[in-house]
């Protein structure tokens, strides 16, 4: 089986380590490729930098408009073959069809909104500040630049970056998760067909030694990160200690209030499908629902009705709407904090745990599970299950429902179901998360929006998509000049 390799000043070329894992089907265990790890993939990424600084001299001295032109043409690339890119996220990363063309076109999106970048890296200027004074604002590219992404989101999330990054007069280097390689290289081979500088934009393969490589490279200016809280934490402390600009996407445990005035019907429709979407490995995935009064029956029956009825399986399936978790690993973590939910009180409403489905017998499936009365006061209430499991628990008030939504670690979504605008408008401004979502249960935000975050979720200022990602990757120069009086207009 062929060694991936990482894609270096506009080559692909063999990594300097001899060691590597497995990448494999979620559905069916089978290795679909082996990729670079180990301590000798720092060798890779100096390369990389080393390329990166050459191509950045050059390109921040095209004009934006030129710049842009580059993303154009990877829209169209991206659009031909999204096809065959959804295929191969669906067997790295086990989504259903409909969701692996979902974050395909996330991804083209925030191509589209970068496409904007010469207006929106646009300064300012205030002539005669003080007579015969001019002041002015202009935005510059950082330098090199650098992206690490987690297993979820194979293409998506390295778009959140990497056309701001380009668009901006920065070089860029790309290190995919090790489970999720493939969607990358594919997405490089149109990246290879840009009239971009060689060494622009990189492909470094690894885990933990690779990332720990961009952190420590004096020649690496920002860090853009995505995946679990622990990592977040240390890549944002490491990398702000050695002078990076660093923005740091942490995990999450969403909670959803669903109120007696909303419509229960469509409530609940949309409620699972925040939950096992992704089979609920998706930083924006409800997780706790909590509902409100005396309406705990009906949400649940509705509930039940409307998850019993989901096919899990193989995602390129047809009518499957929902695929397998990543690992076995995973698999077995997921199943153990059902269990420690059970341990603690709760009980389980519909349990999938020992899923056996026909064809895919070594496939990590776990079908939905409900767990109800979760209990407030233990773990597995705040614990990020990353998996197709919901928590159901009640509450009196609206009020004790937002001090338990504030109450967590997390800020990543907090979504609210109702039909009363006095009851919304409050939520939205009261709840601690980054991302709400009115009668929405997957408040993900448009290009055109950052990827917000609070708390735990999120480490750092600015955060990908939009004008935070301008923002991030340009520093801001302030230009005073004094011309002789005579110049200045005269009235
Ligand atoms: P992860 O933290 O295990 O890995 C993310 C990246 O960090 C990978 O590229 C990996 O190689 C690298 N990495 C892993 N361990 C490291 C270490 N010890 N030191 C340095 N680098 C390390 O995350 P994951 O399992 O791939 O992704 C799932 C997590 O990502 C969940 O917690 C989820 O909530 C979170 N997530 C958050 C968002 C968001 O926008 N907030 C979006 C997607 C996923």
């Amino acid at each position: 089986m062929s060694i991936l390799k990482n894609y270096i000043n506009g080559d692909w070329q063999n990594s300097t380590s001899k060691e590597t894992i497995d990448v494999v089907n979620p559905a069916d265990q089978q290795v679909l490729a082996k990729v670079p790890y180990g301590p000798n993939t720092k060798n890779d990424v100096a390369e990389a930098v080393i390329a990166a600084q050459k191509a950045y001299r050059e390109w921040s001295k095209v004009p934006v408009m030129k710049r842009v032109q580059v993303l154009y043409h990877l829209k169209s690339l991206l659009e031909e073959n999204s096809e065959v890119l959804a295929k191969i996220i669906t067997d790295e990363s086990g989504k259903t069809k409909a969701e692996s063309f979902g974050e395909i076109q996330r991804a083209i999106e925030n191509v589209e909104v970068a496409c904007g970048t010469p207006m929106l890296m646009a300064g300012d200027v205030i002539e005669d500040i003080a007579t015969g004074i001019d002041e002015m604002m202009i935005r510059q590219p950082l330098g090199v630049t650098a992206c690490i992404t987690p297993f979820n989101f194979p293409s998506m999330i390295v778009f959140w970056f990497l056309p701001y990054a380009i668009a901006t007069g920065n070089a860029f280097i790309v290190k995919p998760s090790e489970k999720v390689p493939l969607t990358m290289m594919k997405i490089f081979e149109f990246i290879d067909q840009l009239d971009i500088p060689k060494g622009l934009v990189n492909l470094v393969h690894g885990g933990k030694d690779s990332v720990d490589a961009l952190l420590e490279h004096p020649d690496i200016k920002a860090i853009s990160f995505v995946g679990s809280t622990p990592v977040a934490r240390y890549i944002y402390s490491k990398g702000t200690a050695n002078g990076k600009r660093v923005q740091a996407q942490g995990g999450a445990k969403n909670p959803v209030v669903i109120l007696p005035d909303s419509d229960i019907e469509m409530s609940t429709k949309i409620i699972a499908d925040s939950v096992y979407g992704c089979a609920g490995q998706r930083c924006l995935a409800a997780s706790t629902i909590i509902t409100v009064d005396d309406q705990q029956r009906e949400v649940k029956d509705a509930l039940y009705e409307t998850v019993k009825s989901r096919t899990t399986g193989y995602g390129w399936e047809e009518g499957v709407s929902m695929g397998p978790v990543i690992t076995p690993e995973s698999k077995t973590r997921i199943e153990g904090l059902i269990q420690k939910g059970v341990d603690e009180g709760a009980q389980v409403l519909l349990d999938g745990r020992n899923t056996s489905i026909s064809g895919f017998e070594n496939g990590n499936f776990i079908t939905p599970t409900i767990l109800e009365n979760v209990a407030l006061d233990k773990e597995l209430i705040r614990t990020e299950i990353f998996g197709p499991v919901m928590s159901l628990i009640s509450m009196a008030t609206i009020d004790e429902a937002l001090s338990f939504v504030n109450s967590g670690d997390y800020g990543n979504m907090a979504c609210l179901f109702t039909g009363s605008g006095a009851n919304a408008r409050r939520f939205r401004n009261e709840a601690d998360a980054g991302n709400i979502g009115i009668n929405i249960g997957v408040a993900a935000p448009m290009a055109q929006f950052p990827f917000s975050g609070w708390k735990d979720s999120f480490f750092g200022d600015l955060h990908g998509q939009g004008k935070h990602a301008i923002e991030f990757f340009t520093q801001t120069k302030v230009i005073i000049e004094r011309w002789p009086n005579i110049w200045s207009r005269k009235f």
